[in-house]
């Protein structure tokens, strides 16, 4: 290996494509996952945080020494601060107090500003979304050099980041023997990027989407109206709105993923496959478990490996918590086993 980047952001995208064994054999298809977790923020976020940043300086309203204001549930706030970073842009962050301390740690080591808010229904001016939207308003009027907010959920640059390029690295990697395409929603960039690119390869691949419980798009797309019930431990995922992101996605499958059907799913990668993965990536193989079975043997699927376990370790590998919610407890974290049936 003789060459050297010149960039942190080259390393963002062109990421491998893994073969998750045990769902492949559980369901006599290729499941392959996208290890998103490789780009340099850690996180399948790195794709639109880029994307909407360079689209910003190509239109003008991103200017040298301008401040980029997001509203997030994490990852996207670490890849904006990572972009800022490297290209020399103040970040400032607003998130909800609820999600998990390792990715308000991750976003303050990017050196971006974060700000806490409580957690606030979408409705409510004090949603983090409304919050930042302002705060960028603001700071656009008071900071000579200006403010832009990313607004993830719906600037398309997002979903563009993804039609340009997780869709057609997809296409190549699989050399376009690919049956099915699936993930879960948080802003939609990604599913519906990718589908839009990989339907222009292929247009009658299968697009699923799995949906966490507590999430509206499952109800949305088998019976026409945006209603979530129950709730979920996974970050990042989880809309109930249709975002301008989503607006126009076709849906051939969708699926429901509760925790309880997601978390065995991931105990089983860290196991017997050495990857541990956070819980969207659960309930994208999950869900692509699930399309596999309705598609049939023989098929190949494509689902996202979105970031990984340790970024949620107070949650997801913590039996105290997992207990406490009635879930499933990742068999070597049992204090009470003893070393020879752990
Ligand atoms: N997984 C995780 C861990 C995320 O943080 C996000 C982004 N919120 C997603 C999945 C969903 O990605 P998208 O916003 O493109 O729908």
């Amino acid at each position: 290996m003789t060459m050297a980047y010149s960039h942190i952001l080259d390393l963002i995208g062109s990421t491998p494509l893994i073969r998750l064994d045990g769902p492949s054999d559980a369901t006599g298809c290729e499941i392959l996952g996208k290890a998103e977790f490789l780009n340099p923020g850690g996180s399948v976020k790195d794709r639109a945080a880029l994307n909407i940043v360079r689209e910003a300086e190509a239109d003008g309203t991103l200017r040298p020494g301008g401040t980029i204001v997001e509203g997030t549930a994490g990852n996207t706030g670490i890849g904006l601060a990572l972009v800022g970073g490297a290209l020399g842009y103040p970040v400032i962050i607003v998130m909800p107090r609820t999600q998990s301390d390792e990715k308000k740690q991750a976003i303050r080591s990017f050196g971006a500003r974060l700000i806490e808010v409580d957690a606030a229904p979408f409705s409510s001016p004090n949603h983090f979304v409304h919050y930042s939207r302002r705060l960028a308003e603001e700071l656009n009027a008071s900071n000579p050099a200006g403010a832009i907010w990313a607004n993830q959920f719906d600037n398309l640059a997002n979903r563009r980041a993804h039609e340009k390029s997780t869709g057609p690295e997809i296409w190549q990697q699989t050399g376009g023997r690919i049956d099915g395409f699936i993930c879960a929603a948080g802003t939609g960039g990604t599913l519906a990027g990718t589908a839009a690119s990989l339907r222009s390869f292929k247009p009658e691949i299968a697009i699923g989407v799995a949906d966490p419980a507590g999430a509206a798009l499952y109800s949305y797309y088998t019976q026409g109206e945006l209603r979530g019930e129950g709730s979920s431990i996974t970050e990042g995922i989880g809309v109930n709105r249709i975002t301008g992101n989503l607006e126009g996605l076709k849906i051939d499958h969708a699926y429901r993923i509760e925790d309880a059907e997601m978390l065995p799913v991931l105990y089983d990668l860290v196991r017997h496959e050495g990857l541990s993965l956070g819980g969207s990536a659960g309930v994208n193989i999950a869900g692509a478990m699930r399309l596999a079975r309705d598609l049939g043997p023989g098929k190949t699927i494509v689902t996202m490996l979105c970031d990984v376990g340790a970024r949620y370790a107070g949650k997801l590998f913590n039996p105290e918590f997992l207990a406490s919610r009635g879930l499933p407890i990742p068999p070597w974290t049992d204090t009470e086993a003893s070393p020879a049936t752990a």
